[in-house]
């Protein structure tokens, strides 16, 4: 039984329409090709963007849409729906765009957040390097000054969007006696001299997404490619970090959804020792703690939502949702899956590449140790 979910007003219910009906057309057919290329074609981004899908909530005056936070939940959702877990659009338009319009320049502004609106360019975040990744005090890469320029140099890895995009945010020490208070982000365009990509990284999921190896070989860029100011770089982190944790939950929840549907079908149709699979008593009651589970998140997650709209989404809340949704969403897979039996295993079935595809969530954007971390600070 679906859910009534009165934060969403009729606006946003239009947009849910437009949303799902561009994955029925032009994201499910063909996902399955991207996983086997390993990459979203930049087509599929120029449609996204004629059909009024990037950069949602970015505001009218540098090319977006003006929407609130809600548009971009309902976006993430529905790729958690339609499990097109090969879109970075998602990171281009909720966590990209935003440190760009909250932090960049207005001629920073004024110059990517249109291109980034038409396809034109398309953006990526560069925290993780091969020697850190939870421990962003720990990044090595360095911004050193010279002149009216910034001398980038270092290693990233697992970037999402990583082949694709046209600029990147580069998580950098501009003051490395300072540890964490040393950090800056800057903008690097994927033209500039020293700049190169490494593999497109080979994964047990998200296989149409492009995470890939990022090298910075003294690559100069101007000093106004700043975001902020300079050495507030890990605050700004701080500050940007609960909402994108908070999509991260929302879309665990939306696939556990799915995947609660896809089993109660599945489970109706096959059959075993003379009955359906879904009248043995296991499969009702793994069923119901998938769909209990799936009800009080959602309810949760929503008030999140609701605390993001009003600004009060803090730390520790989006960390408690993330945790629990991405905990939830590793276990309710994983039992849905065991339902399907061998062919759940099977990759042409959508709940095979959802096990695969969720276990990232309980790792990437802030792992579940380090969401217990934050929640524990408050105990
Ligand atoms: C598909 C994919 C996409 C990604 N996209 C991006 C991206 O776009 N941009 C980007 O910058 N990064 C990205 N990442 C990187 C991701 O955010 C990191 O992998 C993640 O933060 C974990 O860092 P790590 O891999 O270095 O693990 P580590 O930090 O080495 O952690 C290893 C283990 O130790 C645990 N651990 C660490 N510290 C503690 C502690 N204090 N107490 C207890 N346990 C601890 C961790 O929870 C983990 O289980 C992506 C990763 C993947 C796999």
């Amino acid at each position: 039984m679906p859910l009534d979910r009165p934060i969403f007003e009729s606006e946003h219910d239009l947009f849910r329409e437009t949303v799902k009906r561009f994955m029925a057309r032009e994201v499910i057919p063909f996902h399955a090709e991207w996983e086997r290329a390993g990459i979203v074609p930049r087509a599929l981004w120029r449609k996204a963007a004629e059909a009024g899908l990037l950069l949602p909530t970015t505001s009218a005056e540098y090319g977006g849409s003006g929407g609130d936070f809600r548009y971009g939940a309902i976006l993430t959702e529905e790729v958690g729906y339609a499990s097109a877990s090969g879109l970075g659009i998602p990171l281009h338009n909720d966590i990209i765009a935003p440190y760009i319009e909250v932090y960049g320049s207005e001629d920073i502004k004024r110059t990517w957040l249109p291109k980034m609106a038409s396809a034109d360019a398309i953006g990526a975040i560069c925290m993780t390097e091969p020697g850190t990744g939870s421990d962003l005090q720990g990044v090595k890469t360095t911004a050193k000054k010279d002149g009216n320029e910034y001398v980038i140099s270092g290693q990233k890895t697992f970037i999402t969007n990583g082949q694709n995009a046209d600029i990147f945010i580069v998580v950098a020490k501009t003051d490395p006696s300072l540890g964490a208070k040393g950090t800056s982000l800057i903008l690097v365009e994927a033209d500039r001299e020293g700049f190169s990509r490494g593999r497109n990284l080979d994964k047990i999921g998200l296989k149409a997404q492009d995470t890939s190896e990022l090298f910075f070989d003294n690559v100069r860029v101007p000093q106004t490619n700043l975001l902020g100011q300079e050495n507030q770089g890990f605050r700004y982190l701080m500050e940007q970090l609960p909402r994108e944790r908070l999509l991260s939950a929302l879309r665990a929840i939306a696939t556990v959804e799915a995947a609660l549907e896809w089993t109660v079908a599945y489970t109706k149709e096959r059959k075993a020792f003379g009955s359906a699979i879904f009248d043995f008593q296991n499969t009702k009651f793994k069923l119901a703690e998938v769909r209990a589970n799936a009800v009080v998140g959602r309810c949760f997650i929503d008030r999140c939502i609701a605390m993001q709209l009003d600004g009060t989404l803090d730390l520790e809340t989006a960390a408690i949702a993330k945790l629990w949704a991405s905990e939830v969403q590793g276990k309710a897979v994983d039992e849905c899956l065991q339902l399907f039996g061998g062919y759940g295993y099977m990759w042409e079935y959508p709940i095979a590449r959802l096990f695969a595809d969720a276990r990232i969530n309980r790792i990437y954007a802030g792992s579940s140790e380090v969401m217990k971390l934050i929640i524990a600070r408050h105990l």
